[in-house]
């Protein structure tokens, strides 16, 4: 399978796609935490990163999409894999389909999670103060959702038009969204 965990930051992207990627086996691919790894490590592309992700923008499509190319060739994510936090502009999107068209594949499922901006901040400005990520102040999430809405919502058109959208409500327990995730991919696996 391969599916993309889709959503406005904020919306527990990276708390389900762990457990999806538990259950279903499938390498989770999360652009922002290799970004933040690299941050880490003082890479290049670390370096080259740090400065969009400080202000809550977008690193530029050339950067991102060949770093994800590079790592969806490798043998892991040969039969399925999560993306998390990628695509979130049409060019990504492209380059993704372009991709996986060339193997021969494709995007099995978006599972989009719905989560309203009351919601979101408030969440966004608790993990700030659990995890100190320099990118959830005030001012950057709201950078954030921003280009969010600019850039990576209008994707879900492209996706519902492709038939692979699957909307799940994201709000409540971390427990009870992940029930309402595994299912949806379960009824993928199994169409009822
Ligand atoms: P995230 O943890 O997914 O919210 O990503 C943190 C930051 O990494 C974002 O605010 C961007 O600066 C950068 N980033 C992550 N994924 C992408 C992407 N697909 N395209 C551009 N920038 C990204």
């Amino acid at each position: 399978m391969r599916l993309i965990l889709f959503g406005p930051p904020g919306a527990g992207k990276g708390t389900q796609a762990e457990a999806i990627s538990e259950t279903f086996s499938l390498p989770h691919i999360a652009t922002g935490d290799i970004f933040r790894n690299n941050v880490k490590n003082e890479t290049d592309l670390g370096r080259q990163a740090k400065k969009y992700m400080d202000k809550g923008e977008l690193v530029p499509d050339d950067v991102v999409i060949a770093m994800v190319k590079e790592r969806i060739s490798r043998g892991d994510a040969a039969d399925g894999f999560l993306l998390d936090g990628f695509p979130r502009t049409v060019s990504q999107a492209e380059a993704l389909d372009e991709a996986l068209s060339a193997d021969g594949t494709s995007v099995d499922a978006v599972l989009r999670l719905l989560v309203d901006d009351e919601e979101l901040t408030a969440r966004m400005l608790k993990r700030a103060e659990e995890q100190g990520r320099s990118d959830d102040t005030r001012e950057v999430v709201e950078t954030r959702l921003r280009v969010y809405r600019d850039e990576t919502e209008p994707l879900v058109d492209r996706y519902r038009r492709q038939g692979v959208l699957h909307e799940i409500d994201g709000k409540g327990s971390i427990d009870a969204v992940r029930e309402r995730v595994l299912e949806t991919i379960r009824d993928l696996e199994q169409p009822a």
